[in-house]
């Protein structure tokens, strides 16, 4: 490990809408923030192509370019934005205490906050015309591309409370949504499973898998397998939905920082304090419910205002780190 130490006021882990609404509260705030982008800079956000539900764009805008416009939005007021990945942290539990972050299993960072936005990874199949059809129909964001599919037939892979609500979704805009359960019930919860059995164009297979995505360029059809009987069917669809879970991002913080079982970072009450002084959490690696840009920017901005108030408090006790 080499010797390159560097100190910091606030460092922020990611950089999707939370990470970068963070730097912008942070950088007006005269934090000084350096943001480290992660292995996807620009986030989920940059997997999706058009975004429609995002506030000022009454146009709609590419997913990337959103994301470029907030990157350079942060920097504007003087954002340090870098490409890397945080690998290692050591997270102090004093309050005014200082927090290590190493960088690339090599650089060490200081800081007195960090604010983590490092976001959450949708699941898939991971068959090889599922992977080659992402973009082309195939989605994990029923909410985010679902429009694309006003009218048409869809089919969506999951029985959890994200597939049962994204499938009611779909059935408000697509003519038939098709939905593949893998046991032979839902684990979504009664309500959802109610809501879901009440809508006529929502058609449910259980025991029923992927076989193949059909489709060259765009998705065209869905080979689908009863894993009970090993027969296949063909149906015609222009859209699959992968509703199978999300993985928060958030291995590094694990034995540090309070977790709910599946991962996602747990915050105090309406803020986004982690049960470390000084750390902070924000966006998908905290909010397994909501999980939209807006909601993630929002979080963002308030894991900001928590780190100003914060430093505000230690700071008349501690060193000022300029
Ligand atoms: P879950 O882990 O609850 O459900 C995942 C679903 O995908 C299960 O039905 C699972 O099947 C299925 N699945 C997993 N892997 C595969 C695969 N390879 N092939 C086919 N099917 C697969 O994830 P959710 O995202 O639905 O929910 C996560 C959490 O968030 C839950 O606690 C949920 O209650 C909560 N949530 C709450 C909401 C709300 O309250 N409004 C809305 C959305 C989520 P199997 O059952 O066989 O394992």
């Amino acid at each position: 490990m080499s010797e390159q130490v560097e100190r910091l006021k606030t460092l922020i882990v990611g950089s999707g809408p939370a990470g970068y609404t963070a730097a912008i509260y942070a950088a007006r705030a005269d934090l000084k923030p350096v943001v480290y982008t992660g292995m996807e800079p620009g986030g989920q956000l940059t997997t999706t192509t058009e975004v429609d539900n995002f506030p000022g764009y009454p146009e709609g805008v590419d997913g990337p370019t959103m994301m470029i416009q907030l990157q350079q939005q942060a920097e504007r007021f003087g954002t340090d934005v870098r490409v890397g990945m945080a690998t290692a942290v050591e997270l102090s539990d004093e309050v005014g205490g200082i927090h290590k972050v190493t960088i690339d299993h090599d650089k060490v960072i200081e800081a007195q906050t960090i604010i983590i936005s490092t976001g959450a990874s949708a699941k898939y199949l991971n068959i090889p015309s599922e992977q080659r059809l992402r973009g082309g129909g195939v989605s994990a964001c029923a909410v985010c591309d679902g429009f694309f599919y006003k009218g048409q037939e869809v089919a969506i892979v999951g029985g959890g409370d994200t597939a049962a609500e994204e499938a009611s979704y779909l059935a408000n805009i697509c003519k038939k949504v098709t939905m593949l359960i893998r046991k032979d019930h839902m684990r979504a919860s009664k309500a959802m499973q109610h809501r879901v059995n009440s809508l006529d164009n929502i058609e449910i297979r259980y025991n029923t898998e992927v076989d193949e995505v059909l489709g060259d360029q765009v998705v065209e059809g869905l080979r689908m397998v009863n894993n009970q009987t090993g027969e296949k069917e063909e149906i015609e669809i222009t859209g699959l939905f992968i509703a199978i879970g999300h993985t928060p991002n958030t291995d590094i913080f694990k034995g540090q920082l309070n977790m709910d079982e599946t991962g996602y970072i747990i915050t105090e009450g309406k803020s986004t304090k982690t049960n470390k002084p000084g750390v902070f959490a924000s966006g998908d690696a905290q909010d397994k419910i909501y999980r939209q840009a807006v909601t993630a920017a929002g979080t963002g901005c308030m894991a900001a205002l928590d780190a100003e108030r914060y430093l505000a408090t230690v700071e008349t006790k501690e060193t000022v780190i300029s």
